[in-house]
């Protein structure tokens, strides 16, 4: 029998609306989600390791991932490259294995290009006010900065026009819960068990 392929997930939203968090929750959850790994040439964090939380990069090294296609999408995200190892997610769907991808939004609408069939989650933000709290509490910003991040968050708010299902992000426990559901949901489409069912279902 045709073996059935894993569910491309995309979990994208806009900056500060916890789509790290959320992921990092779910990571932490019992269930058969594998997680892409992505590259980015922005320095590692405290406690971030290579080849766990991302690969980190040269923008040179990047750049060659770039031009041997070896990126299923990338952006240019506050002066660093994301991308997203395109040879793991095939390998991984083909399997027959769920994987999600937690990146931006330009990164998301490209990945819709190639990937139609991908399952696409937007993580909005309970209210404006909430997203600028979580922005503001990041850092040390200037008020311009701010500002000029809300503008952009606006802009990416508006893309959620384009995705599949809107998760508000109200607490993290609800919004993995929500996520969890909508795999389920997914795995039960009825495009996706025809062929298991074949036997039992006339084709008309
Ligand atoms: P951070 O530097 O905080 O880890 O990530 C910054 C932003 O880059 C986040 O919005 C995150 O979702 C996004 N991001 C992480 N990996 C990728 C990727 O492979 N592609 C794209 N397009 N965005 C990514």
């Amino acid at each position: 029998m045709k073996k059935e392929k894993g569910l491309l997930l995309v979990l994208s939203g806009p900056a500060g609306v916890g789509k790290g968090t959320v992921c990092a929750s779910l990571r932490q959850e019992e269930t058969d989600i594998q997680y892409s790994v992505s590259a980015t040439t922005r320095l590692p964090r405290q406690g971030e390791v290579d080849g766990v939380n991302y690969f980190f990069k040269t923008r040179e090294q990047f750049e060659k991932m770039i031009e041997q296609d070896q990126l299923l999408e990338w952006a240019e995200y506050v002066g660093n490259y994301y991308g997203t190892p395109v040879d793991y997610v095939r390998e991984t769907i083909d399997k027959g294995q769920d994987i999600i991808l937690e990146i931006e939004v330009q990164g998301a609408l490209k990945v819709r290009e190639r990937f139609p069939e991908g399952v696409f989650i937007f993580l909005m933000p309970p209210s404006l006010a909430e997203l600028r709290n979580r922005i503001v509490g990041r850092g040390t910003e200037t008020e311009d900065v701010i500002n000029k991040r809300m503008t952009v968050a606006r802009e990416e708010i508006d893309m959620m026009k384009k995705y599949d299902y809107v998760v508000e992000n109200d607490q993290v426990h609800l919004a993995v819960e929500r996520i969890k559901s909508i795999v389920t949901a997914e795995h039960c489409k009825r495009e996706r068990l025809i062929e298991k069912y074949k036997e039992l279902v006339e084709v008309d």
